[in-house]
This record gives C-alpha cells, sequence and structure tokens, in this order.
C-alpha cells in the first residue's frame, strides 16, 4: 500500500459519518439543521460529493447570535486561567487529530497534504499563542494626573462575528477565533462555502475541550445570505473578516446601520522583487515557494515578480526549468506539490488568465494549460514578457500564477511594486542594505520581507494597506480589535468643580 492509498482509506474513515449524515449547524452545543435546507459540498479532487451541509439563513444566524449573547456574560466573567486551560485543551486536541484535519481540509480545498499538515499544526500553535496572552490581555494602565488616579482597562467586546475564506480555512478560522476566545468574546462562524468540513472538526475540539455551549457557534451557508444576515445582526459587535476586497466592501456596508467594528483581512497582488545583487539561489527559492506553494491561493503570495533587467534572462531561465518540474497531482499524495484549485468557479477564473496574457501579448513561459478533466488541475504557470498594466499583473488571479515583469532602476522598481490598489505583503532581495531600508520604508504594503519569504512571527502584526485590508492581527493588535479599551478616572481629592446655578438669576 503507497502512502496515497493509505490517506485514501483513512480519509473515507473520516468522511463517512458526514457522508451519511452531513455536516449539520451547532448552535449553542445543539446540532442544527439549516433553515435553508442543504446544499452540497463538492471535492475539487474528483468533482464528487463530499456531503450535504447545513444552509444557514437569518433565521438561523438570530439563533446563533442570541447563543454567542446569552453565553456572553459567563465567558467573559470566567477566570482567566480557566478560559486559558480550555484554549490549551482546544490546541491539545488539534494536536490529537491533526492527521483528520489535514486530510479533510486537502479533500474538501484541493490543497497539497505536503502543506496543509503544517497548516492544522499551525492551528494549535494560534490557539496555544492567544492562551498564554489571556492572563494579561485586560491589563490596563495607571496614569495620574494632578487630580484623578486614570485607569485603563480592556474588556471584551461582546459576541463577534467570524467569516472565513476557503483557502487554508481551519488554519485562518483559528487566526480570528482563538483570539476572540482568548479575550472573551464569544463567536458566530460562517465558514466559506466551499470548504465546510474543518470548521466542523474545529467547534467539535472545542466543545471536546471543555467550552460552554454557545461560545462558539458554526452556521454554515452562502455570503449573501448568512453572512449577510451576520453582518446585520444587532446582537454582533464586531466582524472579523478575511476574504476578497470586494467582499470587504460589502462588509462595511451590511455592517454600517449596526455601527459593526470591522476588521478586513483582504487581497494581494504582491510584488517580489529581485534585484542583481541579491543571493539569486535563495531568492529563487523563495519567488517559487512564495506562488506555487498551497496552489498559490494564499493572500500573501508573491504574484508579481519585478526582475532586474540585467539577470532577467538567466532568472527566467531557471525560473521555467523549476516551475516544469513541480509536481501536480492528488493532494494526498506526500510528494504532490499542487493540488486541484477549489472549485470549477474558481478553475474557470485562474484559467481563463490563460487567454488573457495572450491577448495582452504576453508570453506563457510556462505552463498555461490543464491537466485532465477529473478534477479542477492546472499547470503551475509564468507569464513573461509582462508589463504592469496587463490585467494578469493588476488582477488577482489566485492561483499557481506568476507574472514576470522587469526593471531597471530601483525607481522603477519600487514606482511598479506600488502602481496597484492592493498592499498586502512585499519581499525584497537585495544585498545592498542601505537600497533595502529605503526602498522598504517607501514599499507601500503592511508586511515586508527582506531576503525571506513569508515567516510568520504570531506577535508581530498581521494586515494590509490600501485595498488589502483594515486592521492588524498579532500579538495585542488583535486584542485591540476584539476587545474596548475603558477608561476610569478616580479623584485623588477636593479638585476644584465649576459650579453652575450656585446664585440665582437676578
Ligand atoms: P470571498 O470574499 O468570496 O468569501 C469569503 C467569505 O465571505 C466566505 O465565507 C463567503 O461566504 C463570505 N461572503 C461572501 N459574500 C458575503 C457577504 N455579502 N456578506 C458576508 N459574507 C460574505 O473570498 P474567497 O474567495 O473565499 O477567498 C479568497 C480571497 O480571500 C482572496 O481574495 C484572498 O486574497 C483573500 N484572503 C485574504 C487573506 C488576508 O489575510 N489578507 C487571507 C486569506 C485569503
Amino acid at each position: 500500500m503507497t502512502q496515497l492509498d493509505d490517506n485514501v482509506a483513512k480519509l473515507s474513515g473520516y468522511l463517512a459519518r458526514f457522508r451519511t449524515g452531513g455536516i449539520p449547524n451547532r448552535i449553542a452545543g445543539q446540532d442544527t439543521a439549516g433553515a435553508g435546507g442543504v446544499f452540497q459540498s463538492v471535492s475539487p479532487v474528483d468533482k464528487s460529493v463530499i456531503c450535504d451541509v447545513a444552509r444557514g439563513t437569518a433565521a438561523d444566524i438570530d439563533a446563533a447570535a442570541t447563543a454567542a449573547h446569552d453565553a456572553f456574560p459567563a465567558w467573559r466573567d470566567m477566570p482567566a486561567k480557566e478560559r486559558r486551560a480550555i484554549l490549551i485543551r482546544i490546541a491539545e486536541g488539534i494536536e490529537a487529530r491533526a492527521e483528520e484535519i489535514a486530510l479533510c481540509e486537502c479533500w474538501d480545498t484541493g490543497q497539497a497534504y505536503k502543506f496543509m499538515s503544517k497548516a492544522a499544526l499551525r492551528g494549535a500553535e494560534n490557539f496555544r499563542y492567544f492562551a498564554d496572552q489571556v492572563v494579561q490581555a485586560r491589563d490596563g494602565q495607571h496614569l495620574k494626573s494632578p487630580t484623578l488616579m486614570n485607569i485603563t482597562t480592556r474588556v471584551p467586546i461582546g459576541p463577534v462575528g467570524v467569516i472565513t475564506p476557503w483557502n487554508t480555512p481551519f488554519m485562518l478560522s483559528t487566526w480570528k477565533i482563538a483570539p476572540a476566545l482568548a479575550a472573551g468574546c464569544t463567536v458566530v462562524h460562517k465558514p466559506a462555502e466551499a470548504s465546510p468540513v474543518t470548521a466542523r472538526l474545529l467547534v467539535e475540539i472545542a466543545e471536546d475541550a471543555g467550552l460552554p455551549p454557545g461560545v462558539l457557534n458554526t452556521v454554515n451557508g452562502f455570503g449573501e445570505e448568512a453572512g449577510k444576515a451576520l453582518c446585520e445582526h444587532p446582537k454582533v459587535r464586531a466582524i472579523a473578516f478575511v476574504g476578497e476586497s470586494r467582499t470587504g466592501s460589502m462588509i462595511t456596508k451590511q455592517g454600517a446601520d449596526t455601527l459593526k467594528r470591522n476588521h478586513l483581512e483582504l487581497g494581494g497582488k504582491n510584488p517580489v522583487i529581485v534585484f542583481d545583487d541579491a543571493d539569486l539561489d535563495r531568492a529563487l527559492d523563495a519567488v517559487i515557494f512564495m506562488i506555487y506553494s498551497i496552489n498559490g491561493e494564499r493572500c500573501t503570495s508573491s504574484s508579481r515578480l519585478l526582475i532586474q533587467d540585467t539577470i532577467r534572462t538567466e532568472f527566467e531561465a531557471r525560473l521555467v526549468e523549476r516551475v516544469n518540474n513541480i509536481r501536480v497531482g492528488h493532494p494526498l499524495d506526500p510528494a504532490t506539490e499542487i493540488g486541484p484549485l477549489v472549485t470549477q468557479e474558481h478553475y474557470d477564473k485562474v484559467t481563463s488568465y490563460f487567454d488573457i496574457a495572450r491577448q495582452d501579448g504576453a508570453t506563457i513561459a510556462a505552463g498555461g494549460d490543464v491537466v485532465g478533466d477529473t478534477g479542477y488541475y492546472v499547470r503551475p504557470t509564468l507569464f513573461t514578457d509582462a508589463r504592469n498594466d496587463m490585467r494578469i499583473a493588476r488582477e488577482e488571479i489566485f492561483g499557481p500564477v506568476l507574472t514576470s515583469i522587469p526593471f531597471t532602476t530601483e525607481d522603477e522598481a519600487l514606482h511598479i511594486a506600488n502602481d496597484t490598489p492592493y498592499g498586502l505583503t512585499g519581499y525584497v532581495w537585495t544585498n545592498d542594505i542601505t537600497r533595502a531600508l529605503r526602498f522598504t520604508d517607501r514599499l507601500e504594503a503592511g508586511m515586508i520581507w527582506v531576503n525571506s519569504e513569508n515567516v510568520r512571527h504570531l506577535p508581530t502584526p498581521f494586515g494590509g494597506v490600501k485595498a488589502s485590508g483594515i486592521g492588524r492581527d498579532g500579538g495585542d493588535w488583535s486584542f485591540e480589535f476584539y476587545m474596548e479599551q475603558k477608561h476610569i478616572g478616580f479623584a485623588t481629592g477636593q479638585h476644584k468643580i465649576t459650579k453652575l446655578g450656585a446664585t440665582a438669576p437676578q
């Protein structure tokens, strides 16, 4: 038996209960059918139906928001050490079921096991990290003034909505839900309709770890239906959203009437800039990793390569050779580097750019076609001879597709890098430290790495500028979103209070 056969057999065991019973919503610790009936979750590997999934409507969101509202006071007031212990047990539960999570995630989303096995553990790490912040999260400051002792504290904002996308959905859900729970908020989670399976595993693990009913509720369904209702619900105080920029704009509009606080983590068209003085071997590895890992379905991917013209021919030739070697295959095969794209709709979108590239006059130097027709497989693709005004350089393709654009001078590179509506990440390769300092200072991005691929460190701020988002996650920044600052001033003496109406009018 190969490792692939072994993984397929294990997956079949894990999915058996969903195939027969479907995936219900989870509200106040109870399984509930969706008021809108069911929809089907389809695997991108072979287009087979995985299972029925509850289709949540405004009625389900109302039930979940009410459950989160009712569970909030007790969760907020639970001693921090007890809340911390539950979060640690959730991390342990994720670790214990990491293989199940990874295999289900691969089947549901098409992501390669090579990457998803680590993503499940990253989810556990998120819970551990924020569990360790629980005790201090509400600490404030004493700010003494001449007449008052001023105290600031932080209190959890209340029930929050978490709306997540289908790319690495388990890890991204934990990235939002762990700090929300650590802050003392209760949560209604609306996972992406294309990837419902591991959201179900997460709520099961959380309840098994002792999370009280109603603290985390999961309502499946469509964005325009369940997602919209969540944004509009008056009992939900804030929405933590990860997804496309245009959806982020809708989230803002939908939350306007109830004055929602929104945290938006949105799309990107991120540049990686390679100067001719860089360590080109390492730059090549990083350029390839940051667009072809995770199927290129990654908000932080470097989808625009800005390459200095002095090294362009050689660098692109090496790139083509490596890209053609990337293994496209069954996501449960541990050797696979790229699996199928998540849905028919997304496959149609990504493959449409092959013609768009040709029409715009770019060269398809590698890939540019599909692989078989059993699932949504595409070849890793490289466009060269591109300009930054082409659609392949401006639009987020969100697949294993890289657009290479030449530049001559540093100023030109900076202009091209910033000439985009987005501003999530940037990657700079140079051995000139002065240039790196100068360049990163002027690069419009929320997160920049110099001579490195994206290596996430949880205490650092995560988020984008321009159309890539509003707000930051990570470290204490997460608590800024999920908590309210409160000021209390205590008089320390008998300071003068201006008297009004102390004397009768003449
Ligand atoms: P999407 O915006 O289509 O959907 C994301 C979620 O929003 C889903 O759960 C969907 O059901 C819901 N939704 C859709 N319309 C809604 C509405 N009107 N109201 C409320 N909810 C609604 O995004 P996607 O296609 O699932 O994910 C890919 C996108 O996510 C890419 O643009 C990618 O860059 C972005 N992303 C960003 C980050 C980041 O940290 N910046 C991380 C991962 C993904």
